[in-house]
């Protein structure tokens, strides 16, 4: 159906050459976030992957028995990249790096055929939403919006259903999906779970582990963590899901650019610090947010007053870096946006720098989304500057 050359789908085993397959499951994700991905080791061989910038290859062979042949069928510079997050997402097999996370999702929700059903969170990232209703509009699947959270719900919608696209928490209600009954629920239905990992990150949950079958991701946020570059994967341990997507991205032609690539996994090395760091201090500043006078409500599943705390608590490895609060309104919001000096007033998260956003600034925001509803991505500096920051802002409105 793919109609690419096929590609070796097999994870390489030159990164590890010391240990084996039992002894490399057994790393911590920390640490592969930091050894997977390296080059073969020889004397003087460098510790880090080349950037290859070629948009072809010399062809002396057929293309299609593991060829490269042209640089919109795969690139040596995304493989390491492609190699760790598969790895810390608990695959066999290499994911697939993507030019954005809206690309491997865009890929993603290629798996549902011509008139098929997806079922959806009513919360989720605005653009999945945005081109899941532009697919329904053209006819092209029939869209199912859900609230995650309610699993009796979502399992009563997923009677005939082909895709279940889950977010947990979602973006940016901060709701907590059953993901284990979810996707026992959708597989007994027939249907492929897909789930957005962004906001967890493979450190907080590995989707894959609990029967998912396709996770993605906007490497753009966690993953890179600079706010440097636009980059998306997609991680399955299928694969003929695998040769679906891969025919998606060579056919579509969403690839990513050397030299992005290589920024992504030189942001991966940091991933565990800066999530530590980052959710240890999104922690304490949710409960301090959770006391001020201005803020109606603290969304954040950390926190044991949050409706999905127990499900964070039995699923997330961490409670993740995302904070969503709600004050009286709009203008409320935009003007605590507007009056802090060290957040920046900016969309996106998962960077090392804070960021803070009144989402309804967004005319694709689904309007169930309070006016008054602002996100934070917390990022890794100091817990009381940020707070200091903050705190200025919110006495304001009171
Ligand atoms: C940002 C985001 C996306 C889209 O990723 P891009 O890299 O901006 O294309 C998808 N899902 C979630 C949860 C996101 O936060």
């Amino acid at each position: 159906m793919t109609d690419v050359p096929e590609t070796d789908s097999a994870l390489p085993e030159y990164t590890f050459p010391h240990l084996d397959a039992a002894e490399l499951s057994a790393l911590s994700p920390e640490t592969l976030a930091v050894a997977a991905g390296r080059p073969e080791r020889g004397h003087d061989t460098p510790v880090n992957p080349s950037v290859v910038f070629s948009s072809t290859f010399v062809g002396l062979g057929s293309v299609g028995d593991g060829a490269r042949g042209y640089a919109r069928f795969s690139n040596p510079t995304w493989e390491p990249f492609e190699e760790a997050v598969a790895r810390l997402e608990g695959a066999e097999i290499p994911a697939l790096l993507f030019s954005s996370g809206m690309a491997a999702v865009a890929a993603a929700l290629s798996l549902v055929p011509v008139g098929g059903v997806l079922v959806a969170p009513a919360h989720a990232y605005s653009g999945t939403l945005g081109l899941a209703q532009a697919k329904g509009v053209r006819g092209e699947l029939g869209l199912r919006s859900v609230d995650i959270a309610d699993t009796d719900a979502t399992v009563a919608a997923l009677d005939g259903a082909d895709v279940l696209w889950v977010e947990s928490p979602t973006n940016p209600m901060m709701e907590v999906a059953d993901l284990p009954a979810l996707t026992a629920a959708a597989h007994a239905a027939g249907a492929v779970v897909v789930v957005d990992n962004t906001f967890s990150t493979p450190l907080g949950q590995q989707p894959l582990a609990v029967g998912a079958d396709v996770v993605v991701h906007s490497a753009t946020k966690y993953l890179a963590g600079h706010s440097d570059v636009l980059l998306g994967l997609a991680v399955t341990a299928d694969d003929e899901l695998r040769a679906r997507l891969l025919g998606h991205r060579t056919l579509h032609g969403a690839i990513a650019g050397p030299m992005e690539a290589w920024l992504g996994l030189r942001g991966l090395r940091t991933l565990a610090l800066r999530v530590e760091r980052s959710q240890a201090t999104a922690a304490e500043l949710a409960r301090r947010l959770e006391g001020h006078p201005a803020v109606r409500r603290t969304r954040y599943p950390g926190l044991v007053s949050d409706p999905g705390h127990e499900r964070a608590a039995a699923q997330f490895d961490g409670f993740g870096s995302i904070i969503s609060i709600e004050l009286d309104g709009a203008a409320e919001a935009d003007a605590l946006v507007a009056g802090l000096a060290l957040w920046l007033p900016a969309t996106s998260l998962g960077g090392v720098e804070s960021t803070i956003e009144r989402r309804r600034r967004h005319i694709a925001e689904p309007t169930t989304v309070p006016e008054g509803l602002v996100r934070l991505s917390v990022g890794i500096e100091n817990v009381d500057d940020l707070w200091a920051d903050l705190a200025q802002g919110l006495d304001s409105l009171v």
